[in-house]
């Protein structure tokens, strides 16, 4: 049986998405299944490039800029950005929203300095800093920030302002939910397994002028991935075909601002029975930073919050276990999450609030 999946990622699929690759994993029409099908055939050529015109066109990606499908998560891409833009000499600037901006520059240092433009600890990681908050360094290699902090259930509503080189960002959790301001940024990058598919891709979009020629080890080398069209060796074929699948859905629901009107409705299903709780629930996250992807929310004490994800199991719903450093709980509504499932969600949350308030 098929239970409600609020989980943070590898996440919840859309139906749709699952019935055709249940169909595609026997049969592409092309002789065998997708699971089978070598990647310098030419139905999966044809595969690559709709797949790589589509995502453009959905997000907005111009010709200055290329886009990638890498292996390695986006966790490589923790390495492979300071080992490829930074030369000997340079620092970055890193603006530190929590654990997955902490994570990042773990690698980072190993390849360049760092330097926190802007250090959320001080306010608990609730917070995300207005531009006058941010403090830049002089000349920066480039401007890191995650755009969506799953752990922690907070997000940014607009890229950072007034940085004094390119900006980098992790739009792992977030991206497809909402428009995206491409042009605001020198580099995207975003794992494939919560808005677009299945784990093992991960969407790397660069500006040109930030292309270097001869890198090794060549797997790194972003210009020489662009000439090979992500098929410097094998791809991960069927997470491709997956988010072929979902760039279908994706399109077919009007796009990322239908995305963005459908993730709003979504959450603020949640959010209101949060707030319909009168205190029993409280939000984490200052309201302006609350992330549309991940509601973190915690009931008054650490027993009550696990007999919710106890209570929630035996109604069916799964994934509701706060991040393993935040505690507390946290609900994921990525693209696939239906609306009447946030709305089974917010009438258990009620419910219990009732019972135990
Ligand atoms: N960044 C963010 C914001 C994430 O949410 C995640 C995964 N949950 C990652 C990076 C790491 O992605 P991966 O495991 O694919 O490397």
């Amino acid at each position: 049986m098929r239970k409600i999946n609020f989980t943070a990622g590898p996440a919840t699929l859309p139906e749709e998405v699952l019935e055709k690759a249940q169909a595609a994993l026997w049969d592409t029409g092309a002789g065998a299944g997708i699971l089978e099908i070598s990647h310098r055939a030419a139905y999966f050529d044809d595969l690559m490039n709709e797949t790589q015109a589509q995502f453009r066109r959905i997000a907005g990606v111009n010709e200055d800029y290329i886009v990638l499908f890498m292996q390695g998560g986006a966790t490589l891409q923790f390495c492979e950005l300071p080992m490829y833009l930074t030369r000997p000499g340079d620092h970055i600037d890193c603006i530190h929203t929590g654990f997955w901006t902490r994570n990042a520059m773990r690698d980072a240092v190993h390849y360049t300095q760092v330097y926190y433009a802007y250090d959320g600890a001080q306010h608990g990681f609730e917070h995300i800093p207005t531009t006058d908050e941010i403090h830049y360094s002089e000349s920066p290699r480039y401007v890191y920030y995650c755009a969506n902090n799953s752990f922690m259930g907070t997000e940014w509503q607009a890229p950072p302002q007034n940085a004094p080189a390119p900006i980098v960002a992790d739009m792992s959790s977030n991206i497809f939910s909402r428009p995206i301001d491409v042009n605001a940024h020198g580099v995207i990058f975003a794992s494939a397994q919560k808005n677009l598919g299945i784990a093992g891709c991960c969407v790397v979009i660069i500006h040109k002028s930030l292309l270097r020629e001869d890198v090794q080890p060549s797997m790194f080398d972003y210009r020489r991935q662009a000439e090979a069209r992500s098929m410097l060796n094998t791809p991960p074929t069927f997470a491709i075909f997956m988010l072929k699948q979902m760039l279908d859905w994706t399109e077919e629901r009007g796009g990322l601002e239908g995305m963005l009107v459908r993730n709003r409705e979504k959450a603020a299903i949640v959010r209101d029975a949060i707030d319909d709780t009168l205190g029993f629930f409280r939000h984490v996250g200052e309201p302006q930073c609350r992330s549309l992807m991940n509601i973190s929310f915690r009931s008054p004490s650490q027993a009550l919050d696990e007999r919710f994800v106890a209570e929630a199991e035996k109604e069916n719903m799964f994934g509701l276990k706060g991040h393993r450093e935040t505690g507390g709980l946290r609900a994921s509504l990525f693209n696939a999450m239906k609306p009447e499932n946030c709305k089974i969600l917010a009438d258990f949350i009620r419910e219990f609030a009732r019972k135990y308030g």
